[in-house]
């Protein structure tokens, strides 16, 4: 990816991403002032401005990753205390000055782009191209909700009968607990916590203890930028201890989730057992995301899409492709095409501009993505087989793919660079049927060039996100808001219209005139 894209304008000498702001063109309706994550994410071609490779690559060079301090379960119940009596105060703090605090801590991460890319690739394994990515989603998360407070908080009035106003008014609800992903250490990290902030409530934040420091550095950003110490908490530490008394302690007015279903439910339940007020979750999880790709599909198309959506980020996203249908009819053509782009992938150093995938997050990560390996490779046809990584790196897994029986022999959720493929024939309504069975509901790759079948099929699939003749990976704040349904969350979308106003409290105010 990242040489595909520094193949269509500069030369692998130089570095393809630019930290220089690229202004929305007139023919792209973007609501607000992107940083160009459109283009970055859906095509190279656009990113005409290059340079300060050397720029970046000393950060990296000099980059210290910080050690940072557990909490422990203990201090769960005083932070809370302190984020519930920092709550008045933000809350009253006009929302157009809460906005100006996230739009300067937007420019001060806008100017730190290359010390957040270094933390990104030395603590997350994340390629360069990745990382840049990452970091302007997380401008493009502050400065989105930051917008969208002042146009959601502002009162609305609302017709009524003569001798009669009636004003809609939303505000913060409290002290929100926000438990973030490794996948995304900055970018989902920063998103809700600017929402929560945005909209007047205080924060708990509960990082992946695999990716502590990015977010250690995140708050000092944020606390530099003007964000009350008391109204955003950091607090370090693993799930089961330090996130599970978070949830439990006294006072919690929401929780905003993003990782496993599994974890999903489990603070789902602890949050239905408490005593006291019944506190909304806001949950974003995994996926069995398919592609359905029926005969009249480019096979061009389809191969670079799916190389993208399955290996790119070595498929550690929730938008990942797992499972492509490939009509029977141009299976063979598609495979192939699929085998000879993968094996030209470079699973190594992340920090090599020429490496396509990273290692896997950490060494549980790998024996979990191992563990379905074996399984595949003895009841399964496997078609990469000859996959290796390049360089004996620890948790490298190299693109992998599977040819399975049947849509409902898969499962489970494989969080790394693995693909199942099967093939299909008949009507494609049966597929959208069979994929909605699974349960899941984050994202769906079509590809056919029959407009009216990719409406009918993306009206009858239960998802979140549906993307039509492109990759499926890569959503844009603001562009493509991003969440799924059933297994795969709660709603609402991040980035997203609608997002906001689940972290409010909303009162009607009827005064008889
Ligand atoms: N928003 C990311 C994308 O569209 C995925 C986020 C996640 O993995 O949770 O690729």
């Amino acid at each position: 990816f990242v040489h595909q894209l520094a193949d269509e304008s500069v030369g692998m000498d130089e570095l393809l991403i630019s930290p220089l702001r690229l202004e929305p063109q007139a023919s792209l309706p973007l609501p607000m002032d992107l940083y160009g994550t459109a283009r970055a994410n859906s095509s190279g071609r656009d990113l005409t401005v290059v340079a300060q490779r050397d720029e970046l690559l000393a950060a990296h060079a000099a980059c210290v990753v910080p050690v940072v301090a557990e909490a422990k379960a203990e201090d769960a119940t005083g932070a809370v205390a302190r984020a519930v009596a920092a709550f008045g105060a933000w809350n009253h703090t006009p929302v157009a000055q809460r906005a100006a605090v996230l739009r300067f801590a937007a420019d001060a991460l806008d100017a730190a782009l290359p010390r957040f890319c270094t933390l990104l690739v030395k603590e997350a394994h994340k390629t360069w191209g990745d990382a840049v990515s990452e970091v302007r989603e997380a401008v493009d998360f502050l400065r989105y909700y930051a917008n969208e407070a002042e146009r959601v908080q502002a009162p609305q009035t609302l017709p009524g009968p003569t001798g009669e106003s009636n004003t809609l008014r939303l505000e913060g609800r409290g002290a929100w607990v926000c438990i973030s992903p490794w996948n995304f250490p900055l970018a989902i990290f920063m998103g809700q916590v600017a929402a929560a902030l945005a909209t007047g409530n205080t924060v708990l934040a509960k990082p992946a203890e695999q990716t502590p420091a990015v977010a250690l550095e995140a708050v000092k950003l944020l606390h530099t930028a003007g964000i009350p110490a008391d109204a955003l908490q950091l607090l370090h530490g693993p799930g089961e201890t330090v996130g599970a008394a978070l949830v439990a302690a006294p006072g919690v007015a929401g929780v905003v989730f993003t990782g496993s279903t599994q974890v999903a439910k489990i603070i789902q339940r602890a949050l239905a057992a408490k005593d006291g007020p019944i506190v909304p979750l806001i949950a974003e999880t995994g996926g069995i995301n398919a592609m359905l790709v029926d005969s009249t599909a480019l096979p061009e198309q389809v191969a670079d899409a799916v190389v993208q959506s399955a290996f790119r980020s070595a498929g550690q996203r929730c938008s990942a492709l797992r499972l492509l249908c490939v009509h029977e009819a141009i299976a063979d053509g598609v495979i192939e095409m699929i085998q000879g782009a993968a094996k030209e992938l470079v699973a190594g150093d992340p920090s090599q501009l020429s490496t396509d995938l990273g290692p896997v997050i950490d060494a549980e990560a790998f024996d979990n993505i191992q563990r379905h390996v074996a399984r595949l490779s003895s009841s399964a046809k496997a078609l990469l087989p000859e996959a290796r990584p390049a360089q004996a790196l620890p948790n490298l897994v190299p693109p992998q793919m599977f040819e399975v029986g049947a849509i409902a022999e898969v499962t489970q959720e494989i969080f790394g660079p693995v693909l199942q493929v099967v093939r299909w024939g008949g009507d494609p309504m049966d597929v959208i049927r069979q994929i909605n069975a699974l349960g899941y509901g984050l994202t769906l790759g079509i590809q056919t060039r029959i407009d009216s079948r990719a409406q009918a099929l993306a009206a009858a699939a239960r998802v979140g996100n549906v993307y039509v003749n492109r990759n499926m990976i890569g959503a844009v704040v603001g562009v493509q808001p991003f969440g799924g349904e059933g297994l795969s969350g709660t709603g609402p979308k991040a980035g997203g219209p609608n997002y906001l106003q689940r972290f409010c409290a909303e009162q009607t105010l009827t005064i008889n005139t």
